[in-house]
């Protein structure tokens, strides 16, 4: 454990190292700015420059960067030296405070859905105080926002710090009501597991749908799969050992408190959990969880595949965003509590939530659609698409007593009243029984299981934050306007806010069909596609949602809107387009010569007289054939639906031929040539199997 201590933080200007280098005056006026959101000064700003200059100078590095998180799923950085000449020949090291608080990346590569006109190309960086610069791969990385010329978001940090302002501004004010002005912010922490697959270096290499997409379009299904259960939590093999200890300490020295790893249930699909922090902080820190995991499985002959769904039949990849509400003291708002009043305030917060949920289903859908994660959701595991919330038993029973004003406890003669009865304290999930519920109360905390892999987690959390927001302001308009006390208010308010949204809540299981027509029936919207849910971007409520309470203006979400839908056809388009160079340069030819193969040995055999007939080669050259000749067809059909695709200029029209067309001649497609594989001897068939694939790591 020594060891943990010497290397933890050493790579970040944290806490502790500013206390330590910088005057007391301005790490005051710095932690003022971190904690309250206050303006720093320039003098200010230059003090601090120098001081994390020198700092990293130290540490042998040459080069800063303002590292940003473009609409992307990925980081950016462009790297600057500290070098200026001395005037005599020579250099000096120097970084200034307005280096450190603005930059000016060449920006017209990133996707800005029309934020950016042309002719201001340009984009602009600025540098978010509440997330520590950290040195990598020996290079200061300064976290920043990035907007355009006229302040619009153009990253994924902006909103998530605006959804954080919204959230505390709202809470306080209802926790004023509530009578708590002891609380002075109100902060969203995060844990985000992250999953992910470890395969073989060259067996990715060998497959170009890997290389080129991320995921396999092809494969038959291996004899072997996940029925036995017996990779997950199994003995991890020694050089995924190797790689997570290596893992583990790099993330250390960022300040990055990696906990826990385990195998998943897939073979080749592992975990990474660190523990929770600050919302903007987790969101950072995962960006660089999923940019080390890539790095470093390249250094021990691995890929980590971030894919969400990376083999068909496969249980997929995903990010359990761990969500909770904290005040500035410690308390968790999601904590029940000990007294009968701490359990009014810890009903009140779970109400907020449950109607967030319900009111904002649209947008949380939406927050973890993607191309690759569709594939997840829409598909027969868990989650499903359709959002609902477990409560576990025990909650359940609580809320309902409360809704029909009985006792909660069976024999019990009086009444559940809010305000007046402790809560009993809520077993932690520990069991597998809901472990297909998309969203989760987990015994202090929500567990929102839908987002994918590869995505940041930043938009979801928008998303959540802002819903939640609303429902704060909603809750103290409500009570404003109330002329009961208080502690009655509060009551009905609670009583009303679960009999409008327990439609949300279901604690059974989420795979089954009739789940999902009890959902239908319900109400709650089942959006498998991302065209599917890309409209909810236009539907006013959402747009109001946004501007008032600052997070997006229309022109922002438009952006959004227009890069999501461009993203989802790009990626389907190249997927599609790897399709076709696969089955016509190697696929095709691979089944082709191998019934030629087995024709001429049927030949051969007939004409030496053999007393056994041929009929093995010749059941399965004719039988490749057929399949060939319908694949050869399907090939067709999804180069013209491509094609069209090409033609189609309104982006939500072009999105749902994608869908309704492309991914439908895909999938026919896939299905002849894993039939294909099948038939032909693995000595002609051009790629490695999922058999060799997911199996290969030892
Ligand atoms: P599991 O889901 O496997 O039962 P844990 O309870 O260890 O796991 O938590 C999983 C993740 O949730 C971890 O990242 C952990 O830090 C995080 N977490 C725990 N408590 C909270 C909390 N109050 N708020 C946000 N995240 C939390
Ligand atoms: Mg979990």
């Amino acid at each position: 454990m020594s060891r943990i201590n010497d290397i933890y933080g050493t790579m970040v200007f944290n806490d502790a190292v500013m206390k330590a280098r910088l005057p007391e005056e301005t790490y005051t006026q710095l932690r003022r700015s971190m904690d309250e959101g206050s303006r720093l000064s320039q003098e200010d700003a230059e003090i601090i420059a120098s001081a994390m200059k020198d700092w990293a100078i130290e540490k042998g590095v040459t080069h800063f960067t303002h590292w940003f998180q473009p609409m992307t799923n990925i980081t950016a950085e462009k790297h600057d030296s500290f070098l200026v000449p001395d005037g005599n020949g020579g250099v000096i090291m120097e970084f200034s405070g307005s280096e450190l608080i603005h930059g000016e990346p060449d920006a017209s590569s990133f996707p800005s859905g029309g934020l950016r006109a042309t002719f201001e190309a340009r984009g602009y960086t600025a540098w978010d105080p509440t997330s520590y610069a950290f040195i990598k791969d020996g290079v200061l990385c300064i976290p920043t926002a990035f907007c355009a010329y006229g302040g619009q978001a153009l990253d994924k940090k902006i909103p998530l710090l605006r959804s954080m302002q919204a959230l505390n501004r709202q809470g306080l004010r209802l926790m004023k009501l509530l009578g708590r002005n002891d609380i002075r912010s109100i902060k969203v922490n995060v844990g985000a597991e992250q999953e992910y697959f470890l395969i073989d270096e060259e067996m990715y290499s060998k497959r170009k749908d890997l290389l080129y997409t991320g995921r396999t379009l092809f494969g038959a299904k291996p004899p072997k799969g996940q029925e036995l259960d017996d990779h997950y939590s199994g003995a991890i093999k020694p050089r995924v050992q190797e790689f997570m200890t290596e893992l583990d300490e790099e993330l250390w020295k960022l300040g990055v408190l990696a906990k826990t790893e385990h195998n998943e249930a897939a073979p080749a699909q592992h975990e990474i959990a660190p523990y929770f922090t600050s919302v903007n902080i987790a969101a950072d820190h995962n960006q660089i969880i999923m940019e080390l995991m890539q790095r470093i499985a390249r250094k021990h002959h691995l890929v980590c595949l971030l894919h969400e769904k990376p083999f068909a039949g496969v249980n997929g990849s995903g990010k359990h965003n761990n969500w909770s509400i904290s005040t500035d003291s410690g308390l968790n708002l999601l904590e029940p509590g000990e007294t009968p009043q701490e359990n009014a305030q810890f009903l009140l917060m779970l109400c907020a939530v449950l109607q967030a949920v319900d009111n904002y289903q649209d947008l949380l859908r939406m927050s973890v659609s993607s191309a690759g994660n569709d594939l997840r959701l829409g598909g027969n595991e868990a989650p499903p698409a359709v959002i609902s919330v477990f409560l576990g038993d025990q909650l359940t029973e609580i809320l309902k007593a409360i809704e029909n004003d009985e006792s909660y406890a069976p024999g019990e003669k009086e009444i559940f009243k809010v305000g007046v009865h402790v809560l009993p304290k809520f077993p932690k999930d520990s069991t597998d029984r809901n472990r297909t519920s998309p969203f989760a109360f987990t015994g202090n905390k929500f567990e929102f299981r839908m987002p994918g892999s590869s995505a940041s987690i930043s938009g979801c959390n928008v998303v959540l934050n802002t819903a939640v927001a609303e429902s704060f302001s909603q809750f103290s308009d409500y009570l404003e306007a109330s002329e009961k006390p208080v502690q009655e208010a509060i009551r009905d308010l609670i009583k009303k806010c679960i009999s409008e949204h327990s439609k949300i809540t279901f604690n059974g299981n989420g795979y089954g069909k009739e789940w999902q027509k009890e959902a239908g029936a319900r109400g709650l919207l089942n959006l498998p596609s991302l065209a599917d849910c890309a409209p909810c971007y236009l539907d006013p409520k959402n747009a109001d949602l946004f501007s008032r309470h600052r997070i997006y203006t229309p022109e922002e979400l438009n952006a959004r809107y227009l890069i999501k839908l461009e993203s989802y056809c790009k990626v389907i388009r190249i997927e599609a387009l790897t399709m076709l160079d696969m089955v016509w340069k190697d696929i095709f030819p691979a089944a082709s010569s191998y019934s030629t193969f087995l024709t001429e040995s049927a030949y051969k055999k007939n004409n030496a007289g053999f007393e056994v007939n041929s009929s093995f080669e010749q059941a399965v050259a004719s039988g490749i054939s057929k399949i060939l000749s319908a694949a050869f067809s399907i090939a067709g059909v999804l180069e013209k639906n491509l094609k069209e695709a090409e033609k189609i200029t309104d982006p939500l029209k072009a999105a749902c031929h994608y869908r309704d067309y492309v991914l439908s001649a895909m999938n026919d497609l896939r299905t002849e040539a894993d039939e294909l594989e099948n038939c032909v001897s693995a000595e002609y068939w051009p790629y490695p199997s999922y058999g060799d694939i997911l199996f290969s790591v030892n």
